[in-house]
């Protein structure tokens, strides 16, 4: 079963071969030059084979554009990370990125509600060789966040989080993931900026969907800022990413 969450019903609302809709940049050109220079030359064979394979389905608007798996690949890299964990899987770009970018022992736990979207994804990941990384498990995040941080072993044992799913439950999954992931170890929060949302009057023109979570989306925003626990850089790749470095 999946939620119909903003994302989804963004797909709906406007259509997904839009590529505007896709990137907070104002030009399409500019997005696309930054796609056919810097990303797509490098891009993984299975990750393309799954980008378009995602393509074609009607939720499309959901997946993690292909400049975003990349910074996620990096960041991965730079920290040398071993044990993550990814909330909202969809058909597994962001997953398939993270299990590229681990090492052979790395491990990624994910999260979704669905495992007929995981599924969706779930040949092609076999196919690059990643797929004994991802340990997918299906069911609403936050029992299963709960579940995890009964077991004293699990705080602090994460080095990456990355959290795409129902944004009305960030900081919900704030509090429970800031016990899980070690001191000097990174979360990224996803669609931070919300479609561009966050910046309009509250009176503004917007879609339903949008107007509905964006409470929810500059709640968040506030509370990280103003999070000792956590530094935070705010990026405004894909539909806007929040990183936070945990360091108390
Ligand atoms: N990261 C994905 C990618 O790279 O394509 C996109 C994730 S998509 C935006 C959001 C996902 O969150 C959907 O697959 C949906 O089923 C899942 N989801 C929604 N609510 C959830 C919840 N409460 N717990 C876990 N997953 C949830
Ligand atoms: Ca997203």
């Amino acid at each position: 079963m999946a939620i119909n969450n903003g994302e989804e019903q963004q797909n709906q609302i406007i259509g997904h071969t839009d590529l505007a809709h896709k990137t907070l940049l104002q030009s399409d050109a500019l997005y696309q030059y930054i796609l056919d220079t810097s990303v797509f030359p490098n891009e993984h064979p299975c990750l393309k084979e799954l980008r378009e394979m995602t393509e074609k389905h009607p939720r499309n608007l959901m997946a993690t554009p292909a400049d975003e798996g990349q910074l996620i690949r990096m960041l991965i890299k730079l920290i040398n990370a071993k044990n993550t964990m990814e909330i909202g899987v969809y058909t597994g770009y962001s997953l398939l990125s993270t299990a590229l970018a681990l090492p052979s022992d790395g491990k990624v736990l994910a999260l979704d509600v669905s495992r007929e979207y995981y599924e969706l994804g779930l040949p092609i990941i076999e196919k690059a060789g990643i797929a004994h990384k991802i340990d997918f498990r299906e069911g609403p995040a936050l029992p299963l966040l709960d579940q995890l941080i009964q077991d004293e072993n699990n705080k602090g044992a994460f080095d990456f989080v990355f959290v795409d799913a129902d944004k009305d439950n960030y900081l919900n999954y704030h509090e429970r993931i800031i016990d899980l992931v070690k001191v000097g170890g990174l979360i990224g929060y996803d669609n931070t900026l919300w479609f561009g949302s966050v910046a309009v009057p509250d009176d503004a023109p917007m879609l339903d969907f949008v107007k509905r979570l964006r409470g929810h989306v500059i709640e968040l925003n506030k509370y990280l800022a103003k999070d000792s626990r956590v530094e935070i850089c705010q990026l405004p790749v894909g539909d806007g990413i929040t990183l936070c470095r945990r360091i108390s």
